[in-house]
């Protein structure tokens, strides 16, 4: 082992109380089971471990990666030179009228059957949307034309700065999959969401209905995948487009790269068909990505968020 790396070791058991893991398979913390080893590897279950964690590393200089559940993330083949922490700090609360507050680590889900059970409404349309809380508002994610960014009402970070800081709604700059979080790489601890007052059976309901509409779109659970791959496109002067109907107007269905292919059942899932590599990903969207440039002119975004092996020393 890097000697570096047991000398840090040491720092990190005397500050979080626990020790690193070393030689982490990144494919088994990604939908999309590719990626080799992570050097370091600490999963943080409180938020003092999580803040401690990132502020020994930081004074180290070693370089780290916050994860949620790993379902927007492309990880390398060779892994990762440096710390993955895995962010598992869960838990609801209600905080007064019909606000909740989340720490980030928390399961979309979890947070939904809180709401559900306490009759909040408004959170229907993230149901089947897997992730955490932490990783949704990150990349203000949504479905049915609205989006996780609008219910938030504050959070609280760990900056570079290494403080804890209260940001409101405005601080995040929220639009389409897209937070400040993007620029600042900040990290979210809790966040405080405002709901509305509804009717715990319709809330239920509507989850259901929306869990229903997902199941028929999107390739089945099993599929290794991290949902759409590209963003839907704003060309200028015009409409959102779904990049979907792009890809499927140049044939994208019938693609692949290596063991990398475009789902059979909606062309913006890109799909490991078993043993595919991050190198195979990268290619399949760089294909499609030109094909799409070639015959429509316009630049596809991706939604997908790829961590090179190397990260630059934070
Ligand atoms: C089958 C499938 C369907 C999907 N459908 C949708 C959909 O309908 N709509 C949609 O928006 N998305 C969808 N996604 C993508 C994914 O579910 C969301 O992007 C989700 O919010 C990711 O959360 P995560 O915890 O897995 O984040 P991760 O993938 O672990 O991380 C994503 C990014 O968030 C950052 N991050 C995570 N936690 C924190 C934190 N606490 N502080 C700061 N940064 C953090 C990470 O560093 C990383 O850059 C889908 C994915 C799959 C596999």
């Amino acid at each position: 082992m890097n000697p570096d790396y047991q000398n840090f070791n040491k720092q990190f058991i005397e500050r979080t109380g626990r020790s690193l893991s070393f030689a982490v398979q990144l494919a088994d913390f990604s939908s999309f089971k590719i990626g080799g080893k992570a050097d370091l590897f600490f999963e943080a279950t409180s938020i003092n471990e999580l803040v401690e964690a990132l502020r020994v590393a930081r004074s180290n200089s070693i370089p780290h990666y916050v994860v949620g559940g790993g379902f927007n993330l492309l990880f390398d083949d060779l892994g990762f030179r440096g710390l993955i922490i895995k962010n598992s700090v869960e838990g609801v609360d209600m905080s007064g009228g019909d606000r909740i507050t989340v720490k980030t680590g928390t399961s979309l889900k979890d947070m939904l059957g809180f709401c559900a059970r306490k009759s909040l409404a408004g959170f229907e349309f993230l149901a089947g949307i897997p992730g955490t809380v932490g990783g949704a508002v990150y990349g203000n994610a949504g479905a049915f034309g609205e989006s996780i960014g609008s219910y938030l009402i504050e959070a609280m970070i760990l900056n570079k700065n290494e403080k804890k800081v209260r940001i409101n709604r405005e601080k995040f700059q929220f639009g389409y999959r897209d937070s400040i979080l993007k620029k600042t790489r900040d990290t979210l601890l809790e966040v405080v969401f405002e709901l509305r007052q509804g009717q715990a059976k319709i809330i239920q309901a509507g989850m259901e209905n929306n869990i229903r509409v997902r199941e028929n779109k999107h390739p089945p659970a099993t599929v290794a995948c991290a949902g759409s791959y590209f963003k839907n496109p704003f060309p200028p002067g015009e409409k959102k487009v779904a990049a979907a109907v792009l890809l499927d107007g140049i044939g994208a269905k019938r693609l692949k790269c290596g063991k990398a292919a475009v789902s059979e059942i909606h062309a913006n899932f890109l799909i490991n068909e078993g043993k595919a590599s991050s190198k195979d990903v990268l290619q399949l969207a760089k294909k499609l990505k030109k094909q799409v440039k070639d015959r429509f002119g316009i630049i596809l975004q991706e939604e997908v968020i790829y961590l090179p092996a190397e990260s630059p020393k934070p």
